[in-house]
C-alpha cells in the first residue's frame, strides 16, 4: 500500500453560508488569554483546538469549517493536528489544507499549526514509531496534505521503544534545521523518557518546546512527576482531551446520545460510562452549576488554574460546544472549599 493509497476524501462542495471566502473578525483578539509556553518566546491561546475527531472524511464540511472560523474568530490562534487523524487516516490533514485555501490561510502568520507523527500511519516497517526515515517522511506528506511549507509545531506522537532516542530527537532537530517546523514537541512520553528526551535536544540546540500529555480530572498521571519536570525544564504543558473525550460534561447524565462520541467512536465506548463515572460525573455537574458553569467549563477551568498548564487541547463536534469551552475563561478561580470538595469527588 503507498503512503497515500487509504486516502479517500469525500469531497462535499461549499455551500450555504460557507460559500464566501472566510475573513476574520476583527475582534478576535479581545477575550482570549495567551500564556507563554514554558520558557520560550511562544504564546498560545489557553484554549485551543484539536482536529482529531470531527474533521474526517465521515465528518460535515460544512459544520468543521464553522468550528474552525469560530475559533479563530475567538482568538484561538493554535490548531493540532496528526498524521493520521481522520478517519480516515490523513483526512484531518487534507481537510484543513481546504479550510486554509478558504480563507483562514491567509492568517498563516498568526497561526500555530502542529502535526506529529508516531502511531500507524502506513503499511510497512517504515510507517510508525520513531525512525528518522518515518518521521521525515510523514513531515513531507502531512505539509503536501495541508499545502503548507512548513509547520509551527512537529510532534514525535509517542516514544518508540526499539529506536534509539538519539535517532528521533536528531530527527527532530534536522527537521527544524531544514525549516519544515519551527518547533519541536513530544507526545505521551513519561517523566523518565522526557528527561532523556529533553537532553538529547538540548545537545542539539533545539530546545524541546512543548509536551502534550492527557490531562484531566479524570486522569492526572502527569501531576507527581511530568509537569514539575516541565516547569523545572521550562517546556511548555498542553493538555489533551482535558473534557476525557466528554464524559466532563452533563452530555451522559441522560444516556448515551446518538451522535456522541461514545456512541460513534472506538476511542471512547459505551462500557466506559459506568454507573461510578456517571455518579462523579453527577456530582461534578453539582459543583459547576453551583459556580454558574457547566461541567464543561468547569473542568477546562480546573486545568486551567494551574498557571503551568500552557493550554488546554479541546475537541468540539459542534459550535455551540465551542462557544461552552471558551466561557470557561471567564472563571478559573476555584476556592478551597471547591477545590476540596472536587478532590473528595474524584478520590
Ligand atoms: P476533549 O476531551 O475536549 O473531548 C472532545 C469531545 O467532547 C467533543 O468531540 C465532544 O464530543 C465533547 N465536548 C466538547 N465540548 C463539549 C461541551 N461543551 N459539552 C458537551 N460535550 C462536549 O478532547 P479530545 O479527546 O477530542 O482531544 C482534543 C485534542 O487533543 C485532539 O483533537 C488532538 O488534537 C489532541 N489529542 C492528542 C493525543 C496525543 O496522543 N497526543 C491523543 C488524543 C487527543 P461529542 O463528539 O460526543 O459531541
Amino acid at each position: 500500500m503507498s503512503p497515500t493509497e487509504n486516502i479517500n476524501l469525500k469531497l462535499e462542495p461549499f455551500g450555504g453560508n460557507i460559500a464566501e471566502k472566510y475573513t476574520a473578525d476583527s475582534n478576535r483578539y479581545n477575550d482570549m488569554i495567551y500564556r507563554r509556553c514554558g520558557r520560550s518566546g511562544v504564546l498560545l491561546p489557553a484554549i485551543s483546538l484539536g482536529l482529531w475527531h470531527n474533521f474526517g472524511t465521515i465528518d460535515s464540511f460544512s459544520n468543521f469549517i464553522q468550528i474552525a472560523h469560530k475559533a479563530f474568530d475567538a482568538g484561538i490562534t493554535h490548531f493540532d493536528l496528526a498524521n493520521n487523524y481522520g478517519p480516515v487516516y490523513g483526512s484531518a490533514e487534507e481537510n484543513f489544507g481546504r479550510i486554509l485555501k478558504h480563507g483562514l490561510g491567509a492568517y498563516r502568520d498568526e497561526l500555530i499549526i502542529s502535526t506529529k507523527a508516531g502511531y500507524d500511519m502506513w503499511a510497512g516497517p517504515y510507517g510508525n514509531l520513531g525512525s528518522r526515515k518515518y518521521l521525515m517522511a510523514s513531515l513531507d506528506q502531512s505539509l503536501k496534505r495541508m499545502g503548507l511549507d512548513y509547520v509551527d509545531i512537529f510532534y514525535s506522537h509517542r516514544p518508540d521503544p526499539e529506536t534509539p532516542f538519539e535517532e528521533t530527537m536528531g530527527a527532530l532537530a534536522d527537521i527544524v534545521r531544514q525549516g519544515k517546523a519551527l518547533y519541536v514537541g513530544i507526545s505521551n512520553y513519561d517523566a523518565e523518557q522526557t528527561q532523556r528526551a529533553l537532553e538529547i535536544l538540548k545537545e542539539h540546540r533545539v530546545p524541546c518546546l512543548i509536551h502534550q500529555a492527557r490531562y484531566s480530572m479524570f486522569d492526572r498521571w502527569t501531576e507527581p512527576e511530568l509537569l514539575p519536570l516541565l516547569k523545572n525544564e521550562g517546556v511548555g504543558m498542553i493538555a489533551f482531551s482535558p473534557l476525557a473525550q466528554g464524559l466532563l460534561s452533563d452530555k451522559y447524565l441522560r444516556g448515551i446520545p446518538e451522535n456522541s462520541r461514545a456512541a460513534r467512536s472506538i476511542s471512547l465506548t459505551k462500557n466506559q460510562i459506568t454507573p461510578e463515572i456517571l455518579e462523579k460525573i453527577g456530582q461534578l455537574n453539582q459543583i459547576a452549576s453551583g459556580r454558574g458553569q457547566t461541567l464543561a467549563e468547569m473542568a477546562l477551568a480546573w486545568l486551567l488554574r494551574n498557571e503551568y498548564v500552557t493550554s488546554v487541547l479541546i475537541g468540539a463536534s459542534s459550535v455551540p460546544q465551542l462557544l461552552d469551552n471558551l466561557k470557561a475563561l471567564e472563571n478559573t478561580q476555584f476556592s478551597v472549599g471547591e477545590l476540596d470538595k472536587i478532590e473528595c469527588i474524584l478520590k
